[in-house]
C-alpha cells in the first residue's frame, strides 16, 4: 500500500455547549484537515495524484470553514465538534475523487497548559513555550476583510524572562485568562491583533513581576509577532 496525505488548515471559532465547562464558552482553534489519497502510480508522472489537485478539490469546502463561526454553518449549528465536522466534511464531498481515501480533522494546539522549554538555538535564548485556544475578530477592519468575522486560532506563545525557573507559573495565569475565551471581550484586547496580544502579554508578565526579554505570539503556522526588550 502506498498512501499520500496533505494537510490544509483553517482558523475558526466554535463552542460545544453540550460538553459544558470551558468548551461551552466561545473559543477557537487552528484546525488541520488531513486528506488521505491512495491509488496506483501514474506511469508518466510517478505519483498517485498531484498534491495541488488534492488541494484544489477540497478548497471550496475549506473556504466555508475558514475564518468562520462554525456553529453558524448549516449542518453544524447543533454540533460543531470534530467528529461532527468530519461527518459534515464528507457530506460536502458529494462525488468523492477517485484517489480519496479518507479525512482526519484535528486541532494543532496542545489543548491544555503544557509548558515546555525550547533550548537556545543561536538566534533566541532558551524559551518557554505553550499554546492556547481562543476566538478572535478584528471589528476595526472593514467587513470585506476575513478577519473582521468571528474566527479563532490555536495560538503558540514563546517567552524568555529574567526568571526562567518561575516563568511557567506566571504563564499559567496568562493561559487561564486567554484560553477558551473570546479575546475581544478581555480588557485591552478589544482589537486583538497579534501585535496587541503580544504587547498585552508583555504587560501582564510585568504585572506578575517578571521582566520579559522576548515574547513571540504565533497566530498561524506561517505568521508570528516578536517583541524584544531594549535592555
Ligand atoms: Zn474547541
Amino acid at each position: 500500500m502506498l498512501q499520500i496525505s496533505k494537510y490544509i488548515y483553517f482558523d475558526s471559532a466554535h463552542k460545544n455547549e453540550h460538553k459544558g465547562g470551558k468548551w461551552a464558552q466561545l473559543h477557537g482553534h487552528t484546525f488541520f484537515v488531513e486528506i488521505f489519497a491512495e491509488g496506483s502510480l501514474h506511469s508518466a508522472h510517478g505519483w498517485i495524484v498531484d498534491f495541488s489537485e488534492i488541494k484544489k478539490s477540497i478548497t471550496p469546502i475549506i473556504n466555508i470553514l475558514d475564518h468562520s463561526y462554525l456553529n453558524e454553518i448549516p449542518g453544524l449549528e447543533k454540533d460543531a465538534t470534530i467528529p461532527a465536522i468530519e461527518k459534515w466534511f464528507l457530506k460536502q464531498l458529494k462525488e468523492k475523487p477517485w484517489w480519496f481515501k479518507g479525512v482526519r480533522i484535528g486541532i494543532i494546539g496542545d489543548l491544555d497548559f503544557k509548558p515546555r522549554i525550547i533550548p537556545a538555538d543561536g538566534v533566541y535564548p532558551e524559551l518557554w513555550h505553550f499554546s492556547f485556544e481562543s476566538a478572535q475578530s478584528l471589528p476595526q477592519l472593514p467587513d470585506s476583510h476575513p478577519c473582521h468575522h468571528l474566527h479563532g486560532h490555536s495560538y503558540f506563545v514563546k517567552v524568555s524572562s529574567n526568571d526562567m525557573e518561575n516563568l511557567p507559573s506566571a504563564l499559567r495565569k496568562i493561559y487561564d485568562l486567554l484560553d477558551h475565551h473570546w479575546l475581544n471581550e478581555i480588557t485591552g484586547l478589544e482589537k486583538a491583533t497579534s501585535e496587541i496580544l503580544t504587547l498585552w502579554i508583555v504587560q501582564k508578565l510585568r504585572e506578575l513581576n517578571h521582566s520579559p526579554k522576548i515574547v513571540i505570539v504565533q497566530e498561524t503556522p506561517s505568521s508570528y509577532c516578536l517583541w524584544k526588550s531594549d535592555e
